[in-house]
């Protein structure tokens, strides 16, 4: 059961209010940090709710889910896949979405710029990277990153937004912290090495968000804290 439009609007604020006061203790701007819903798992309702709360995007973790749930919801909305992309998919999520931010191998980036220029746009993309070193998670070594941009910046129908990372599991809250600043490092490095301005940092969960906005987090990807426990 999906929660009701008032509930979601005093988390909605709350989280806003919330992310306003930890930029102010880490001396950020807080336009500098979007809170992006994450509607996996929740009906169309949910993303119309986003919408009607002016969030400007929403995402998604399954391609299938999306395309279903997307054809369903009237509100104008912008879609970000934030889940592993296998390249069978590769052709539907470039059609579907309008930023891809799980992308973590050659193959993937390959695929993508030619399914984007086969339906002509230049398609948004962040790169996924295993800043944890977690063998559980997805994303690119960080010893990876650099030729992963390089080749990213190469391919025309792309356009390289930053970077992304989910933190392992753990109870510890410095394990996430120390996640979230070592993916800072790697897109400074990266900026120095390519010269690629690499704007966002997508990182940070409902568990996880104080530590991702004090490390620097442009994009907080917000499921539960917003939408209560998925089924
Ligand atoms: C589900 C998911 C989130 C949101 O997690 P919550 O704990 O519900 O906030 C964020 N990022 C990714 C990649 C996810 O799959």
């Amino acid at each position: 059961m999906l929660i009701d439009y008032a509930t979601f609007h005093d988390r909605a604020n709350a989280l806003l209010q919330r992310i306003t006061e930890l930029c102010a203790t880490a001396q950020r701007d807080p336009r500098e940090v979007v809170l992006l819903p994450v509607t996996k798992n929740h009906p169309p309702a949910a993303v119309e709710y986003a919408a009607r709360h002016g969030f400007a995007a929403v995402s998604e973790n399954r391609v299938q889910e999306a395309v279903e749930k997307r054809a369903q919801v009237t509100a104008t909305v912008r879609w970000d896949l934030i889940g592993h992309l296998q390249s069978n998919k590769a052709k539907l999520a470039a059609t579907h979405f309008d930023r891809i931010q799980s992308v973590d191998s050659e193959k993937l980036l390959n695929t993508l710029d030619r399914a984007a220029g086969e339906v002509g746009k230049i398609l948004p993309v962040l790169l996924q990277i295993n800043a944890g070193n977690d063998p559980a998670k997805f994303g690119a070594e960080p010893v990876d990153a650099p030729r992963l941009l390089e080749f990213a910046l190469t391919r025309p129908n792309l356009r390289v937004d930053g970077l992304m990372t989910v933190a392992p599991l753990s109870d510890d809250p410095a394990v996430a912290r120390r996640t979230f600043a070592n993916l800072r490092v790697i897109r400074d490095q990266l900026t120095v090495q390519l010269g690629a301005p690499l704007r966002e940092l997508s990182m940070g969960m409902s568990s996880d968000l104080d530590a991702a906005i004090t490390e620097g987090s442009t994009l907080v990807r917000i499921g539960r804290a917003l939408y209560g426990p998925r089924t």
